[in-house]
């Protein structure tokens, strides 16, 4: 059996049932999530979360047609305050996170359950979940908002389309925290949505029949597993053949992804050049300025002059 068939992740398998009426996505993320969090030190709590959400943000991504950047923020009052993730229309992606220690080491001592991962809305605490497409100077900043509320990270994303698109949607997400020889973490998803022209109009097939339809899709949408999902050996078609074969099942695209920072000096220097003076004093020794990204810990250095001339 092989080790590892890497091949079978870490891509988008976007796909049509039931002869269009519903689109799906299967995304299964590993090395490029191992990538992203292999630039940060995060404790295990606060990586499950970005795991989670980078399999999110990459989903809600894959739904939107666009050419720049899209980006998932939360912002939220508990243990980690801050979750960015962004994923550049060439399939880049890159995430980091914002925590509280202190507050994380007295949530963990009070937990009973030791060693499972807590869901992520617990991490999170109140607060929203933004997600933007940036597409450059001249072009509109979609945005699109709901309150952090639910039991689970995929309930939360599901009031965004119940509340906001209105567009009958249904999602599950997995994720699978390292454990024994595997150091690595897997995450992944899938997605299951009405086309609005076919999946609720059709004047040919009367409402309870459209309805029972639906229901069926999501039942055998529901019914991948955790095993199935993180299985190497199966690829996303065979697994959207073992849900959907009697679906007319219609695989239209597969999408590979990659980890990619976006932070350059330039864009450093820049950001620098917004200090005040007085911060930026704050911040030299020996001369110099060390700036270090979020996204990827590359560390920049800068001569305090260079800074200042801005
Ligand atoms: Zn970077």
């Amino acid at each position: 059996m092989p080790i590892e068939n890497k091949t079978n992740f870490d891509s988008c398998a976007s796909f049509f049932i039931d002869n269009g009426a519903y689109q799906g996505r299967l995304i299964r993320l590993n090395s490029v999530l191992n990538t992203i969090l292999g630039k940060h030190c995060y404790p295990q709590p606060v990586s499950a979360v970005i795991a989670e959400c980078t399999v999110l943000g990459t989903m809600l991504a894959s739904m939107l047609k666009y050419d720049g950047l899209f980006t998932l923020q939360t912002q939220s009052n508990g243990v980690v305050s801050m979750v960015v993730v962004d994923v550049t229309s060439d399939g880049r992606i890159r995430a980091c996170a914002r925590y509280d220690q202190k507050r994380l080491e007295q949530n963990q001592s009070l937990r009973k359950t030791v060693g499972e991962i807590e869901p992520a809305p617990h991490l999170l605490g109140g607060g929203h979940l933004a997600f933007t497409v940036d597409q450059g100077n001249d072009t509109q900043l979609y945005q699109g908002i709901v309150d952090l509320q639910g039991k689970t990270l995929a309930e939360c994303a599901l009031r965004y389309f119940k509340q906001s698109e209105q567009i009958d949607t249904d999602l599950k997400l997995f994720l699978k925290a390292p454990e024994g020889d595997s150091q690595s973490w897997s995450a992944a998803g899938i997605m299951l949505q009405k086309m609005p022209s076919i999946g609720g109009k059709d004047t040919n097939i009367d409402q309870e029949t459209l309805d029972e339809n639906w229901n069926q899709a999501k039942i055998f949408m529901q019914s991948l597993s955790e095993n199935e999902v993180f299985d190497a050996n199966l690829t996303s078609e065979e697994l959207l053949h073992r849900l959907f074969h009697a679906n007319n099942l219609n695989i239209s695209n597969c999408k590979n992804y990659n980890f990619g920072c976006r932070c350059s000096r330039e864009k450093l220097l820049n950001t620098l050049s917004t200090f005040s003076e007085d911060d930026i004093n704050a911040m030299v020794e020996n001369n110099k300025i060390t700036a270090t990204c979020n996204f990827c810990s590359e560390q920049y250095t800068f001569d305090k002059g260079e800074v200042l001339k801005q």
